[in-house]
């Protein structure tokens, strides 16, 4: 069954009134009919299922069917400070990270990323950004939608250390911690914020003022993964080693 983000204030009682790009979606593009049943997400957890009543040109009403709370939050809110990368593989990378658990992405402006300064990053691009989070998050059925906060420059990031958590950089030049062991140091842990550098990794000085910071540098193995790759492969390590998948 389709899901969709909606706000709460969608919801009045047993129906629910849509409008926007919602319309044009289930109406245009899904060509879906009354009588058709959606599933409604709002944001806080719950999730609806409601049968479509009317498709107009500006709004679907639908009855609500059922009510449920998702399940499906990771115990622990993992933020990937990702460095830019080229083309659309930063694309990829929300998109993944949103089916695998992340909770918040911060674009992270590093110095050997591509992009010059923070002004390079269009409006049109972090739109973008945030259509394929909420799609990632409507398919993989996420209760809360991942928070994509504003590009951000590397030193402001690192003082961004997670109240009740602790903050990790994985990278390719540490030999002797592993992420588990960081991890295993921090079992209550309720937030992780992990730094990825872009595709020519971090510079020694960023790493020593990651370090002077109190971010951590970990391994994530002895092979060097792409940077699209070694957050996907950080975070499912993270939430594995924390319970959440499987
Ligand atoms: N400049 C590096 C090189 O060519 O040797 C590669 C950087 S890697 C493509 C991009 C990012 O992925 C790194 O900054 C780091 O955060 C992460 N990374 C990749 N492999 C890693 C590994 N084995 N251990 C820790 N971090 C890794």
């Amino acid at each position: 069954m389709h899901r969709f983000f909606i706000s709460p204030q969608a919801i009045h009682d047993d129906r629910a009134i849509l409008r926007g790009t919602l319309v044009h979606q289930i109406r245009d593009v899904l060509r879906m009919r009354p009588g058709d049943e959606i599933v409604l997400l709002d944001n806080t957890g719950a999730a609806y299922r409601a049968e479509l009543v009317t498709i107009d040109r500006d709004t679907v009403r639908a009855r609500i069917a059922d009510k449920w709370k998702l399940e499906t939050e990771p115990p622990v809110r993992v933020a990937l400070y990702q460095g830019l990368l080229k083309g659309q593989k930063f694309d990829w990378v929300l998109q993944k990270g949103t089916e695998i658990g992340v909770s918040v992405f911060v674009p992270l402006l590093a110095e050997r990323c591509i992009v010059g300064s923070l002004d390079d990053v269009s409006d049109a691009r972090v739109e973008r950004w945030d259509r394929i989070i909420v799609e990632a998050a409507e398919q993989a059925g996420r209760a809360v939608l991942p928070n994509l906060l504003p590009p951000t420059l590397f030193a402001h990031a690192c003082d961004q250390t997670p109240a009740n958590g602790l903050a990790l950089i994985p990278h390719e030049g540490e030999k002797s911690r592993g992420l588990r062991e960081a991890i295993a140091n921090a079992p209550r842990a309720k937030a992780i914020n992990l730094f990825i550098g872009p595709e020519g990794g971090f510079t020694e000085d960023e790493i020593a003022l990651a370090k002077s910071k109190g971010v951590i540098p970990v391994s994530l193995g002895p092979r060097i993964l792409r940077a699209e790759t070694a957050g996907m492969v950080a975070v499912s390590a993270i939430l594995y080693e924390l319970g959440d998948l499987g």
